[in-house]
Parts: structure tokens; sequence; C-alpha cells
């Protein structure tokens, strides 16, 4: 599996759902479990008192139901049914009761460590083992007091193992031997649809620390030994969580809850949960994580387990969270970062295929990449319009009143189109309406450009045109000058309008929207080549420039690592001819003769020279397209087979060695519209 440079891209992140109003009477369930994961073991008590005399639940085929009581009295428990696997029970309750007292028992399936993240976004069994025990929300393993409930629950594992749901920890008991138990208790106030239980032999690493305008947040690591002994690693995931805790109390309102965990599992998986996030421990080693996915899963305890998600109209949460996490890290870092994002979602964008584009309206979760581009990528981008159109105040105004607003209940984008309305003064209604509601996105260029002097100024005329039916939009443009350039925004929402602006000079041209601010079908000239175009292709080509046999081998087997499907190997000669992917490989003089024996774009000299290795896509004004290894030597060739396949997103690279020391997109600002004098 390859890694990219963000979680979500990677791993969907559940976040617990959206489980109806807020009440103060929804329904509290008290579990007592006792799980021994070398057995597989699991003996549990729930205390609850449902709303229906006649109650029937549900619980995994693992599990039996041993005995059920109230008000002291035995009650009969009857099995009626299974679905899948599932197991129906039902308990004919006493007109008064207190509590219904459920003892059941069970041995779980083994944990199957083969289970990639596809698989462990399928609902899982509950699973146990003595390297981890992961028993989700939605698998049944204990029964349902209603939609929503709150929870307390203890849980009891042998000496060597730790154990936690999410929620705020109550006692805590470490045995002083072997022979004891580990037990914690935790509740949960506020209405959640479920519990997930996680236990592992984890090492416990906590630090208490106060947050801006809110309680003390105790902030824990739950991480295997040999991953808690990895010099610095607990104690910077603690640092960044508490940056991130008071990144978000600033820019939204206080921290909801009183602990935030980082919590390692045996299995790829990365959760958000409210109070932790339960991650793949080889995920946790990857350097980029801190830095990226933590944000994200911290800020989902604001948007999507503070407030909760109203799916009536779709999942706002996953857009907002990429917004104001991964978006605004690439912002903090520059300019250009950020925009490299926005075009990663544009690209995304297109290439889902014409008819697969699903509304935003329509988005639950992700299940694929197209749903994501638009869950994900279009949704962030909203944000980015909306802040564009509202301005930065008002935007944060709007953010944090719907904070305030919905804490603990579930919104929509009605909520948050109604708060940012507020905050900005005006309707957004037809802009939300057209972003939501519309699939896909709309196709714009600026058509005809022309410059008419007049009394001391410039009258420049613009024919714009839209895809039909039109966008209300606000286009950016940047008019060009001879020593310089500067942007304005201007109205736009017909098919075809003509625009009229007064200027000072005369321009040298005009660019629609060069930094990627609207959401919208890219023209080929935005677009520039990168990695993941050879990578993907269906029928690469592989052309191999130097004759050195080592070299030749070498470069072969970097191919066959670095294609998805097998390459067909053709002259070099041949490069420039046909419609398929070519890579070239070769050593440095090897590739320059036959870059020019094809009548290719030479080596480009911002990379000449540099490094053991140098990798780059050519031109898209080139008709085959080319991608291009140049190395020092067949040592220099080898080193790359590990890394290269790593960076489809970029569109050159200068290795030293397996390490990539420099690396970008080609500058793409789109087609500079020349403005004719009238
Ligand atoms: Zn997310």
């Amino acid at each position: 599996m390859s890694l990219g440079s963000c979680w979500p891209a990677l791993f969907a992140l559940l976040v617990l759902a959206a489980p109806g109003p807020s009440w103060a009477a929804s329904p509290l369930l008290e579990l007592d479990v006792e799980l021994d994961p070398g057995s597989r073991h699991i003996r549990a008590v729930a205390f609850l008192r449902p709303e229906l005399h006649d109650f029937r639940f549900e619980l995994h085929e693992s599990l039996q139901v041993g005995s059920a009581s109230a008000n002291g009295e035995p009650l009969p428990v009857v099995a009626a049914g299974s679905q899948g696997s599932l197991r129906r029970w039902r308990v004919q309750l006493p007109a008064r009761m207190d509590k219904l007292r459920l003892e059941y028992a069970g041995t779980l399936a083994a944990l199957d460590r083969s289970l990639d993240h596809r698989h462990v976004l399928r609902g899982l069994a509950p699973m146990a083992s003595a390297e981890g025990s992961f028993l989700p929300a939605g698998a049944a393993w204990y029964p349902r007091p209603g939609a929503a409930f709150r929870y307390r629950v203890t849980l009891s594992v042998p000496a060597d193992q730790r154990a936690l749901v999410p929620g705020t920890l109550q006692s805590e008991e470490i045995p002083a031997g072997p022979s004891g138990r580990y037990r914690a208790s935790f509740a949960f106030s506020h209405p959640a649809e479920g519990i997930d239980l996680m236990a592992g032999p984890w090492v416990i690493r906590e630090r208490t620390v106060p947050i801006a305008n809110g309680g003390p947040v105790r902030l824990r690591t739950y991480f295997f030994r040999e991953l808690d002994a990895t010099e610095g690693l607990a104690e910077g995931y603690l640092d960044d969580v508490r940056r991130y805790l008071e990144r978000y109390a600033d820019e939204i309102g206080a921290y909801p809850f009183t602990e935030f965990s980082v919590v390692a599992s045996p299995l790829p998986t990365g959760f958000g949960m409210p109070t932790l996030t339960y991650v793949g421990a080889e995920v946790l080693k990857l350097p980029f994580i801190r830095g990226t996915s933590l944000g994200h899963e911290v800020l989902h305890n604001w948007w999507g387990n503070g407030v909760r998600v109203d799916y009536t109209r779709g999942n706002w949460s996953e857009g907002l969270t990429t917004f104001m996490a991964d978006y605004a890290f690439k912002e903090n870092e520059s300019e250009q970062g950020a925009r490299e994002m926005r075009l990663g979602w544009l690209r995304d964008y297109a290439a889902v295929p014409a008819g697969a584009h699903q509304s935003l309206a329509d988005f639950r979760t992700r299940t694929h990449g197209a749903a994501a581009a638009v869950g994900y990528g279009k949704a962030a981008m909203v944000f980015v319009m909306l802040r564009d159109t509202i301005g930065e105040d008002a935007f944060r105004r709007g953010i944090r009143a719907f904070w305030e607003r919905h804490r603990f209940q579930a919104a929509s984008w009605d909520d948050l189109r109604t708060a940012f309305e507020k905050a900005a003064g005006t309707s957004l209604r037809a802009f939300f309406e057209q972003w939501l509601n519309r699939a896909g996105g709309p196709e714009v260029k600026i058509a005809d450009a022309t410059a008419k002097a007049e009394a001391g100024k410039i009258r420049l005329t613009l024919a714009l045109e839209q895809s039909a039916p039109a966008y209300a939009l606000r286009l950016p443009l940047e008019i060009v000058y001879p020593d310089r350039s500067e942007m304005l925004w201007i109205g736009n929402d017909r098919r075809r309008d003509v625009e009229t602006l007064e200027l000072d000079t005369l321009p040298r041209g005009i660019r629609l929207d060069p930094e990627l601010r609207l959401w919208r079908v890219l023209e080929p000239e935005q677009l520039p080549p990168i990695l993941r175009q050879w990578l993907i292709a269906p029928a690469p080509r592989l052309a191999l420039a130097s004759s050195v046999r080592d070299v030749r081998a070498a470069a072969s087997s970097l191919a066959s690592r670095f294609f998805e499907s097998p390459p067909r190997e053709i002259a070099p000669e041949d490069s420039s001819r046909g419609d398929d992917p070519v890579l070239l490989i070769g050593l440095h003089a090897d590739v320059d003769s036959a870059l020019a024996r094809a009548n290719l774009p030479p080596r480009p000299s911002s990379l000449a020279g540099r490094g053991s290795a140098q990798v780059w896509t050519a031109d898209a004004k080139s008709r085959t397209p080319l991608a291009v290894v140049s190395a020092r030597d067949a040592e220099a060739l080898r080193a790359l087979l590990r890394p290269l396949p790593h960076y489809g997103a970029q569109s050159w690279l200068v290795f030293e060695g397996a390490r990539a020391v420099d690396r970008g997109i080609w500058p793409a600002p789109g087609r500079l519209v020349p403005v004719r004098s009238r």
C-alpha cells in the first residue's frame, strides 16, 4: 500500500454518527466488562432501563445471554431469530421496574491482522487478542437502550493489558503484580450512538494540561511498548495534541471534552471517536502524521463529535475539518503549498468520469475515490470560496456562532449557512444551493479581451463564457502588465457575459483564476503532468536509454516497481510517438542524447547537474506523455526503487541516493488571454 501525505486520503475516518437531537433524558447504559484478550473470553453485565416493556435487542453471534433479572427476580430471555452475524433476543419486562440486569458472555473472534483498511471500514466483528482487541460501536457487543444513549462502562483486563472506551476517565486501578487486574471506569454524558472498546498491551503516558477557555484536559498515549520506546515519539504526540487543542479552542470555542488520547491499533485503522483517535501503530510512526492527520482527528472533536452531523442534506464535517486542519496547515506553511492542495482537489475532481459526479448534498461518507473528491475536496473548496466571498472576519464569527449554537446537537449544511449569513449580514442561499445541490462544476473561460484608449484611460472589454446552466460566480482575474500584474474579482452569472473594466495602463493579457480559488473544470493548461499519471497508466511504455547491462537491469526493476501495470518496452527513438505514457530511463549522457534524437524537450535547466538522480515529467505541450528518470550510475537508479512510487503527486524530483532532496509541481498558471487593441 502506498502512503500519501495525508491520512484522510488513506483511511476513512469514521466519526460517531448523529444520534438526533440532544435530550436530557437520553437513556443510560451501564456496563461491567471483563475481557481476557489471551483466551478472547468476555463476560459482561449490563444495566439499562429500556423504553418498551417488550424489549428486543441484538447481540453479536459470539455472545450468549446467560440471565436477565429485574427487581431481583429472574426474567426469561428468549432467542428471537438472527440476521447475518447478529442474534435477536427478547425479554418481557415487569410493569414496575428499576433496572434490567442482563448478563452475557462469549468467546470473540481472533483479531485478524490481515485486514486492510478497506476491510476495516466494512463493519467488523468484535475481535480480541493479546496484541490488541477492538470491539467496534457497530458490532453489537452490548445491548442498546435506544438510538442514542449515555453510558458508564467499567472495564477489567489482565495486569499486562490496558483498556478504554471514549469518555471521561472516572477511576483507574493499576495492578500491583502480574496476577492482579487493570480496572478503569469511563462515563460519557452526552448522547452517543455507540461505544467502541479498545484494549491492548499498552504503556500509558499522561499529561494534564490547562487549555485556554476550558478546564484542564487529560492527554494520554496508549502505545505498544516498542512504539512507546521510540525516542521522543509519545511525548511528541502529547505536545502536538496540546498544540491542536489550544489552536481550535482559540479558533472555535472551548474543547468540549475532558480528555484526548492517541491509541495505537494493531490494525491499519484510522478511526476518530470523541476524546480519542485509534490509529494503526505503523501509521503512528510515519513522520508526517503528527503534522497533518493528528490535527484533523483532534478537530473532529468539534466537527463531527462536538457538533454532530445531521445527514439529511449531506455531511459537512469532513469538508470543514479538511478546510480547518489539512488545508489550514498548508496555508500556514506557504501560499504555494495551499495552492498545491487546491490543485490536488481539482485534479481529483477532473479525474472523476463524467456522469459519476455526486452532489455535495448526497455525500455521506467516503466509500470510493469519487466520493472523497466531493466530500473532502469539493466541500473544503466551498469553504475556501465562502471565506473569499464574505471575508476572514465574518467567516471566523460564523464558525464561532455555529459552534456556540449547535454543540452537542446534530446540525446540517442549512445550520451552517444560517450562521454564516448572520455573521456576514447577507443571504448566502444562492451560494449554498448551487455548490451543494449541483453535481460537478462550471467550465469558465475568457473568450476575448479587447482594450480601447478613452480620455486617458483604458477600457477593457472581456467576453466571458460559462457552461450551461450558469453558476453565480465571483471570478478572480489576473491583469498582466509588462512589468507587474494585479488581481481583481468580478461577478459573473451568465452563460455569455461582457464585462467592462477601466484601467490606467494597457495590459498585456488576462488570466482567469491563476491561483485556483474556484471549484471548476480546469483547462488542460492548469493541470501540470504529475508522476501518478504514469504510475496508474493502463498501458505504459518503457524506453531504456543506456546499453550497459547493469544499468538496464536496474532500470527494468525500477520500472516494474514503479508502474501498476507491466510496461511494454520500446526503442528510445519511439519515445515521441503514440499516446500511451512513456518512461525513459538511463544515465545522464544517454538520456540527453536520446531526448535530442527523438526531438523531445531537453533536460530542464532547473534540474541539470543536481543530486544523484533526477526525475521529471515533460511539458504538457508534447503530445506523447513523457517522464524521465536520469541517474549518475546504476547504483543511483537502484536507490530509487523504494522511494519513487511514493511521489506520484510530483512533477519533478531531485534525489540524493534514496532521499528526495527537492521536488515540485511544474508551474501552470493557465492560459494568458492576450489583450487586443481596438
Ligand atoms: Zn475526517
